[in-house]
Order: structure tokens, then sequence, then C-alpha cells
């Protein structure tokens, strides 16, 4: 239920409504906007006699949300959420971008890839250090080393850190060296995992599940929200269908309908849905052109070499080549790269 409060409501007339609503058992979460404080009553809504709230003389009016996913639904926040992060966006009219490494190999490489990214306009760095693997006898990621290789490369470029985290087991590790924490594919619906990194302060890349429809993608969005941390990051990375000319389907649709039903921030992961370096930038442009917030793009100095995600990893002067053309498509659609 959002309860939408009049111009001029005080602090103590929203911890008032607070207490009713805990005294309820429900959860209040209040979002101040420019001009009005709306609160949000999650839980069971039937405790709650919204004509008592409503006659509340600071009280405008009552709602509720239909979505099953609530705090991160339009419903509950009609204008874009911004997320900032040591002087970087995501979710205003500059687009975010994300670029490194599929996995952190070593330090050379790490901080060389980000020197490179950081030059060519990437506004974050990306590198997995714990890696999701198929096989359980391919590389499964440096670790701590790696995470400490991020750092180092964060200190070179002034450029924030994401990093996955796969286990609720390395949350403080993860957290200590990461700015922002990725959510891979596969742990979408890792429901504990979620719970964990919806207790931090900290900004959230939730990746869309391989299968996951939007609906599913939302409410695993909505675990985060729910335990208080609401700067959580969309990410489209493409799905699996029936075609295997890509390693998976763009679900570029996913892109508007997703900003229709939430105010988070999309991204867009072209690199790991095309699965080639040759699709990374069409896809890129179609992203940009859909509404993304941004992108996560994967390069490697020697992608033949890459222990993981080769193929799909652009060299950094193509990456560099293909940032400066995203430009005009970024400029078409009003927003700048
Ligand atoms: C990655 O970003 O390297 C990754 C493993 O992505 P995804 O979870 O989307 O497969
Ligand atoms: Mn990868």
């Amino acid at each position: 239920m959002i309860i939408v409060l009049r111009a001029g409501a005080t602090d103590e007339d929203v911890r008032q409504i607070e207490e009713t609503i805990r005294g309820n058992g429900l959860t209040a979460h209040i979002s101040r906007g420019v001009e009005r404080t709306i609160i949000g009553a999650i839980g069971d809504e039937r405790k709650l006699n919204p004509e008592a709230l409503e006659g509340l003389p600071i009280v405008e009016k009552v709602l509720r949300i239909l979505a099953p996913f609530k705090l991160v639904s339009r419903e509950f926040r009609k204008e874009d959420t911004v997320i900032s992060v040591n002087g970087k966006t995501v979710g205003g009219k500059a687009l975010a971008l994300f670029a490194g490494p599929c996995s952190v190999e070593g330090r050379d490489m790490m901080v060389g890839i980000a020197e490179r990214v950081a030059s060519a306009r990437a506004t974050f760095l990306r590198g997995g250090a714990f890696k999701p693997r198929t096989s359980p006898y391919a590389f499964q990621g440096l670790g701590e080393e790696g995470l400490k290789y991020l750092a180092e490369a964060r200190d070179r470029t002034g450029l924030p850190v994401a990093t996955e985290l796969m286990d609720p087991r390395d949350i403080d590790l993860v957290a200590r060296y990461a700015d922002v924490i990725q959510i891979g594919a596969r742990n979408m619906q890792n429901f504990r995992l979620l719970t964990e990194v919806g207790k931090l302060d900290k900004p959230v890349i939730l990746k869309r599940g391989m299968s996951a429809t939007i609906q599913e993608w939302l409410m695993s969005a909505e675990y985060i929200a729910s335990e208080g941390n609401q700067k959580i990051i969309l990410c489209e990375r493409g799905i699996r269908t029936y075609e295997t000319a890509t390693r998976n389907t763009f679900d570029v649709s996913a892109i508007p309908v997703v900003k229709s039903l939430s105010h988070l921030p999309v991204i867009a992961d072209p690199s790991h849905a095309a699965g080639k370096m040759a699709l990374v930038e069409p896809l890129a442009a179609a992203a940009i052109a859909a509404g993304a917030d941004g992108l996560m793009i994967e390069v490697h100095h020697q992608p033949e070499k890459a222990l993981s995600d080769g193929p799909q990893s652009l060299r950094p002067d193509a990456f560099t080549q293909m940032v400066a053309r995203l430009g005009k498509v970024a400029e078409a659609v009003g927003r700048t790269l």
C-alpha cells in the first residue's frame, strides 16, 4: 500500500504513520521526493485500514500497489531512480558504461585493461574474481587475490569496481573491495544471497536469470529492496531460447517493459547475450535505442587467450572505436555516452 502525504508533511507526521504501519506488523519504506513524501507499507495489507489512514489530515491518498513487486514498482516511485557511486551515476541522462574482462586473470592484465577502458569513457570497471563456471574444471577465478587487483585498478583509474558475489559466505570479503556487487544470472533466484545483499548499503547489479520472466526478475529485485537496499541496477543479459546462433537471445523488449514497470535503472550486457564479439556492437546500439541506462561490455587485451568468455570479449581498440560510434546512438535518443 502506498500512502501519499500532503506537501509540507513533517518528520513527526512521517514517524507517526510509520508507527501505525509497524504496529500492525508491516514494514514502512519512506521515499522522499522533491514535492511529496510517500510511505510504502509492505506486508499483510489486510491489517491496515486504508479509510482510517486516508482520514488523517496529512494524508493525501492511499493506494494499493497492484503489481506483485511493490518497492521496485513504478507505482511506488514515479521518478527514475538514479544511483550514485563515487561520483559516477547509473540511471541519469549519461549512460553508465561498465567495462573490463570477464575474469580477473592477473594484476598486469587487470590494471592494463582498466586503464584502456578508462580512457575510452568507461565509467565503471568490471571483472570477476569468483566465477560461476558451467564446468568445475574450468577457471574459477582468483578469489581475494583478484579482488585486490580490482582495487588496484580502481586506485589507478578512479573508476568504481563491480564484481560478482556468488556465495553469502563471501559477502564481507567481496563488499570490502567492491563498489557495486553483481548477482549473476545463475543466482538471480538464490533468495538467501538476495536477502544478504539487501542488507548492504551498496549498489547491486541484478542480472536477469537465463530463463527468468520479467516478473520473476522484478520479484528477485523486490527481495533485495524489501531488506532495505533499494540501490538496484537491473541487467538484461539475454535469455535462453531455442535459437543457437547466439549464446543467448538478447531480449531488447525487456528494456522498455522493465522501464515501464519499475523505477530502477536497467543496463544491458550485449557481451553475454551475443557470445560473439562481432555482435556486441549491434546489440549495444539496440539497447541504447530501446532506453537502456547503460551497458556492460567485456574487454580483453588478448581474447584468444582469455580464461573465460574470450569469443565475446572486445580488444581495447575495438572497444574504444565502438564507444565513439555508440555515442551517436545515445545522442539520437537524448542520452550521452
Ligand atoms: C559475467 O558477468 O561474467 C557473468 C558470468 O554473467 P552472467 O551471470 O550474465 O552469465
Ligand atoms: Mn563473462
